[in-house]
């Protein structure tokens, strides 16, 4: 089999309603993406997510005539073409976008689910809504009825940030309070800063809310700061999970080795695509520490499901991106699980009607 081509769809969804933010971005519009890679045989890979289009070029070239099962020399061809490779930044994630979608392509021509060509640990796996943004006029009355809202849905874990300038330490901590009261002592709490804080602001809010038994803290620290979020790691009994803004298993080894992470969060398409995740995941594993993929189910539902220290996987897909839901059938959640398709490849129920209506 022979790559032939790569196309990518690309569409704007307009402004949004309501602009929300966490700590340090705020988001006002959304988009869809997709690139399907095409073969001699008539296969072809999708993946969706990461506008990415402005390397397409280059990676068509280096992909077009060769064969999409053999990932390592696809992923080689990719990360060579600098000449001087650069493990970190925007074209490692480009290069995740593509491996997905090669990966997609592998379950497609051998008739196998991704989750178990990676691997095939277990076909259910854990999963947390992501949510609780900052938005104009939601007060903790709304932040607890999205909570709710999240429960209702079918999760047993929901994620809220922390950490806007505009909220401050004791109006977050409260923010924490209420939503671990209206969850219950059954449901887990995960509490995100996206970098907002230094080492000592962070330990002295992590110890605020300790007493709501957090389930991790999430990256505390800016992500080029190990050394203050080792501090944090060490002064902390809460677990602080980190890595969606971190890139390769070069990086990771030096996250790891800087012991700046008890659960590691990284996302298989900014780190490199499934072929670099399962090598941070090998190597996280050696130091026994949990793989908790930052990122959507449809993608990071596979990576918990192939490996033996996948821990839980984040969803959107109920909270701030259900417009993908328009494109993509969203997975099946329920009592706090995954259950992953049997479906080939990454196993996308594509409703193209929708998107060719969109394209006009
Ligand atoms: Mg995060």
């Amino acid at each position: 089999m022979k790559i032939t081509t790569i196309t990518a769809t690309e569409f704007s969804l307009g402004p949004l309603e309501r602009p929300y933010w966490n700590s340090i971005i705020r988001s006002t519009s959304k988009g869809f993406s997709r690139i399907e890679i095409h073969t001699d045989e008539g296969v072809t890979g999708t993946s969706f997510g990461g506008n990415r289009s402005h390397v397409l070029g280059r990676f068509k070239d280096l992909l077009v005539g060769q064969d999409p099962l053999n990932a390592e020399a696809c992923w080689d061809r990719l990360y060579a073409y600098n000449r001087k490779p650069v493990a970190k930044g925007e074209y490692i994630s480009a290069i995740g976008v593509v491996d997905i979608a090669l990966w997609d392509l592998r379950g497609k021509a051998l008739g196998q689910p991704c989750w178990k060509l990676l691997g095939g640990h277990r076909q259910r796996v854990p999963v947390y809504a992501a949510g609780g943004y900052y938005e104009e006029g939601k007060g903790i009355r709304e932040l607890v009825a999205e909570m709710e809202g999240f429960l209702a849905h079918g999760y047993q874990a929901v994620k809220m940030k922390v950490g806007w300038p505009g909220a401050g330490l004791k109006h977050d901590a409260e923010r924490v309070r209420a939503v671990r009261e209206a969850i219950g002592p059954d449901n887990d709490l995960l509490v995100d800063v996206n970098n907002a804080w230094d080492a000592n602001t962070a330990i002295k809010f992590g110890r605020m809310i300790e007493r709501y038994e957090p389930y991790w803290f999430e990256e505390p620290t800016p992500a080029d700061d190990y050394r203050g979020q080792a501090a944090i790691c060490a002064a902390l009994d809460t677990p602080v999970a980190s890595g969606e803004n971190e890139f390769t298993r070069w990086g990771f080894r030096d996250l790891i080795e800087a012991k700046a992470v008890d659960i590691v969060q990284a996302d298989p398409r900014t780190c490199g695509g499934f072929t670099e995740w399962l090598k941070i995941a090998a190597f996280a594993s050696a130091y026994h520490l949990p793989m908790a993929p930052h990122g959507g189910p449809h993608v990071g539902a596979h990576c918990v499901a192939a490996v033996s220290n996948g821990l839980i996987v984040e969803s959107y897909v109920h909270s701030v991106q259900t417009h993908v839901n328009e494109f993509v059938e969203p997975p099946d959640i329920r009592d706090g699980y995954v259950t992953l398709p049997d479906r080939p490849g990454l196993g996308l129920i594509w409703k193209e009607d929708a998107i060719q209506r969109r394209l006009g």
